[in-house]
């Protein structure tokens, strides 16, 4: 667990991403943080550690360093990284009992689905997946055993959007915890802890990172006490991520700024481009005006993502699409450098049941494509091609 410096908050989101949390390393001055490749710590005598430092799992200074960058961006005072998003799920169910109740919105990241359902729905956790876009959908799900609320913005694929203010407001009133996923939106386009959230949930491996090397997750709160449990939970379950994979995530968060302008930039672009095209049914980007929640959308964010669905009908369409582009590669995840483009219902939500896919329109016909930082017009030619094929 690392505390984000106060004195780093001053500055804007691009400094912070080049600089927050990072000093030059007190052997050499080396420039860059330097990769504690460790499992343990020299000690003074019988609990006296030489630094501070006993065991790696607990505490590894590349780790803290990383924790303390990814807190600043999200204005958390404390950030936890895990060697997953998945294991950093994980580690936030950890914070609930036996018999507590979750509300979660019905289109989240099929492996959250997933540990929720197959998981710890044997542990005695029960969960209601609700559609958010209508907050009293939650309102009604609620029991007296429900403890929190769970929420992705924009959601994976569907491209649904919670209005975080209304569920933060709701939560705060009934004494729930709320927790959101941002790894679709990342703090340069939209902070939830500003909105209300005790809890921000992120997936490193997709934009933070940025460059499909690696994967990791991590945990951003402002709340001493959530941040004291998850500290323990980090320690005692373990999750932690090695020191190698923070370094590689702290070279890549340095350039998120730039990244998710390009990434936001060009997917607009191809967005009312496609959206003007007669053989794609449907296109969902909530930067289009047609999205249902674009107003949300302008009010919650301040660019709109690189991540666009396209519903193209039927399922042998999307499959030749799917397979015929050639910079865009058909590969599960998102949110890297380069343009990938994937068909959930077969990949990244096979595990979600049918009929909960249907019920929120992930049709065997939507293909979601993660818009990557390639000249745009290369991009839209390439889709053209797959398209018109
Ligand atoms: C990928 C993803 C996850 C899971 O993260 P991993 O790093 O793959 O474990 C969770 N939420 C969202 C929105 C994701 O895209």
């Amino acid at each position: 667990m690392t505390r984000a410096s106060e004195a780093d908050r001053s500055h804007h989101l691009a400094t912070l991403a080049v600089h927050a949390g990072q000093r030059p390393d007190p052997v050499a001055g080396a420039v860059m943080p330097p990769i504690y490749q460790t499992s343990t710590y020299i000690q003074d005598g019988l609990g006296r550690p030489h630094h501070g430092y006993e065991y790696a799992r607990t505490r590894n200074p590349t780790r803290e360093v990383w924790e303390a960058n990814l807190a600043a961006l999200e204005g958390a005072a404390h950030g936890f990284a895990f060697a997953s998003g998945l294991a950093a799920l994980d580690t936030t169910l950890k914070l609930l009992s036996a018999g507590d109740h979750v509300v979660v919105g019905n289109n989240i990241y099929g492996g959250s689905h997933r540990q929720m359902d197959q998981i710890y729905g044997r542990f005695g956790l029960t969960f209601s997946f609700v559609d958010m876009r209508d907050v009293t959908n939650v309102e009604r799900a609620m029991t007296p055993n429900t403890r929190m609320l769970f929420c992705e913005t924009p959601s994976n694929p569907m491209m649904f959007l919670v209005d975080l203010r209304a569920l933060g407001d709701m939560a705060q009133a009934l004494g729930v915890l709320l927790v959101t996923d941002n790894t679709f939106a990342t703090p340069m386009l939209q902070r939830p802890l500003s909105f209300g959230a005790d809890i921000v949930l992120h997936s490193t491996t997709k934009y933070l990172n940025g460059h499909s090397d690696m994967v990791g997750g991590a945990l951003l709160t402002s709340r001493d006490d959530l941040a004291e449990r998850i500290a323990f939970l980090q320690n005692a379950a373990g999750g932690v991520p090695g020191p190698f994979d923070c370094w590689l995530a702290l070279r890549g968060v340095k350039t998120l700024p730039l990244r998710m302008r390009a990434h936001c930039d060009n997917a607009m672009q191809l967005a009312r481009w496609l959206d003007g095209r007669k053989d794609v049914t449907r296109v969902y980007y909530p930067g289009l005006p047609e999205h249902p929640q674009h107003e949300l959308a302008k009010r919650q964010m301040s660019a709109f993502g690189g991540i666009i669905s396209l519903e193209l009908g039927s399922l042998e369409r999307a499959r030749k699409v799917a397979e015929g582009t050639r910079i865009f590669a058909l590969a599960e995840s998102l949110g890297g450098v380069e343009s990938l483009i994937g068909h959930p219902a077969s990949m990244t939500h096979a595990s979600v049941p049918k009929a909960l896919r249907e019920e929120m329109g992930l049709t065997d016909s939507l293909v979601r494509l993660s818009v990557g930082i390639e000249d745009v017009a290369d991009l839209q030619a390439d889709l053209d091609a797959a398209l018109s094929s």
